[in-house]
């Protein structure tokens, strides 16, 4: 994004014309300006009320902050007026820019498994055999299946995925690291249309690839669909998989809270995914009810001292005879070791914050002479391999439906999401700027601190506007967007 002075009388048309050159999307006409439109006959086969017209438009900033503090943001407006952000809906387009008898399509999915992966990988096939393309294929363990001789594709049709979506995983499987742009569409050969299914790591692999064949002047419509169970994507509501985690994260602390409190002194700690971002802990801490400690990325808390964590649980303990504390993955990493260790994607490999708050707490209630049962559940892998429910189930149909209805009228480098109850096209870039995180100073968290009715584990609120202000991530969040 281009800085803007707000001094300029000029600022709003121009932040206004900065916006909408951003989130253009790209067409398969940029590059191939002579490409044959055809039309379609989805519409006519569905027996679809109409076609989306190119010029609908689904609003992304919906609320006009009449005042900041009101909307518990920082408004880059002084006035904070309303300024319309439109993005482009999703759906069929009366023209189409593939013959689908021409058309092999391939789906790849990467990353770490999250529900609804079957449920989307399911949709985008059957979406496709309605526009009338036989050629369909799965492409094995991730982007390592374009360069692995071992891994062949994986041919896909209707009988293939017609009951996949009753179970979670991912049919194709998936996996982390693997070959370079360069290899991967070498290894593309007749793909012209390539569906991406993963988080912010494997959709700046779907965007490079989509430059590459620009580059090299190949028709291929690349079409990514958000796959992040942290919830951590920009602009959307939110993405498929998200509420199972909640869902299934809420059986996690019920079982922690039971086993707390049935114990004496019983404390029961719960690890939650969100690396960079605590929604899920924030949302099932809310949903459950039971948790007194919610602890998040975004929010540095003090473990030790008169202010900290376990100081609040030897009060719990005093007051209710137990305690349930929900930490997010990415939590309290400056009291762990830095090794410095990255995966095969080059993501850092994070230390156990649940194991060091369940060792920390069981030392400090033996230091202190007081009994306490602590019990750690990391339910990770369980949460990730559960099938979709029947929210998510919903999403994904329609994020896979959509996903071809775009690839069809010939948009690439662009993924699909829900956006203020709508769904929307954007261009990859903007999704994957950075990692979207619960603001500290949201009604939200806010709403999510009333229910545990934690005290705040630094002084850390009264400092906020300084110590949060000044962190580069809230900067980066508080870009224009
Ligand atoms: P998750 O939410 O599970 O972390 P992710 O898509 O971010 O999903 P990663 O393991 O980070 O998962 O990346 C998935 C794939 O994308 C890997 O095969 C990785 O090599 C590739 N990838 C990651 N970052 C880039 C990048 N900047 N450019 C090209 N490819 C990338
Ligand atoms: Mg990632």
């Amino acid at each position: 994004a281009t800085a803007i002075d707000l001094s300029d009388p000029e600022w709003k048309l121009k932040y206004q014309r900065d916006f909408e050159e951003r989130f253009n999307i790209p067409h398969i006409t940029d590059a191939f300006p002579d490409a044959e439109a055809i039309p379609s006959t989805f519409c006519l086969k569905m027996r679809s009320p109409t076609y989306i017209n190119n010029k609908d438009r689904v609003l992304l900033k919906v609320i006009n902050y009449s005042s900041p503090a009101s909307a518990g943001a920082v408004c880059i407006d002084p006035d904070c007026t309303w300024i319309e952000q439109w993005v482009q809906r999703a759906g069929p387009r009366e023209n189409i820019y593939f013959r689908p008898e021409d058309v092999k399509a391939a789906i790849v999915t990467c990353g770490g498994l999250c529900p609804g992966l079957n449920d989307v990988i399911r949709l985008i096939v059957i979406t496709l055999e309605i526009y009338g393309v036989k050629n369909i294929v799965g492409i094995p363990f991730g982007y390592r299946g374009f360069s692995d001789k071992n891994l062949p594709e994986i041919p896909l049709s209707r009988k293939v995925v017609q009951n996949i979506h009753l179970s979670g995983g991912s049919l194709l499987g998936v996996s982390r690291g693997g070959p370079t742009v360069t290899e991967i569409v070498d290894s593309m050969e007749r793909i012209n249309m390539l569906f991406v299914l993963g988080g912010n790591g494997t959709h700046a692999g779907a965007n490079a690839i989509h430059n590459e064949c620009v580059k090299r002047r190949m028709k291929v419509a690349v079409v990514g669909v958000p796959k992040t169970i942290d919830n951590d994507i920009l602009h959307m509501d939110k993405t498929f998989g998200f509420d199972t985690a909640v869902e299934e994260a809420q059986r996690a602390i019920n079982s922690a809270y039971i086993e707390a409190h049935s114990a004496y002194h019983g404390i029961g700690v719960v690890k939650l995914m969100g690396r960079s971002s605590g929604f899920i802990a924030m949302q099932a801490s809310l949903a459950s009810g039971q948790v007194d400690i919610c602890l998040i990325p975004e929010v540095p808390f003090n473990f030790h001292g008169p202010d900290g964590v376990l100081k609040h649980l030897n009060y719990l303990i005093e007051t209710k005879g137990s305690a349930v504390v929900c930490v997010a993955e990415g939590a309290g990493q400056s009291f762990l070791e830095n090794t410095n260790a990255k995966d095969a994607s080059g993501n850092k490999v994070l230390g156990d914050i649940g194991v060091h708050i369940q060792q920390e707490t069981k030392k400090y209630f033996k230091e202190i002479g007081v009994a306490a049962d602590v019990k750690y559940i990391d339910p990770t892998y369980m949460i990730r391999a559960v099938r979709a429910n029947a929210s998510d189930g919903i999403l994904c149909t329609v994020l896979g439906q959509n996903a071809v209805h775009g690839a069809f009228a010939g948009y690439s480098g662009i993924t699909v999401g829900i956006i203020n109850n709508h769904y929307a096209y954007l261009p990859i870039p903007e999704v994957i700027a950075y990692d979207k995180s619960v603001d500290p100073n949201s009604r939200m968290w806010h709403r999510c601190l009333t229910s545990t009715g934690q005290p705040d584990f630094c002084n850390f609120y009264p400092h906020f506007s300084q110590s949060i202000k000044s962190s580069t991530k809230y900067k980066k969040n508080q870009k224009i967007s």
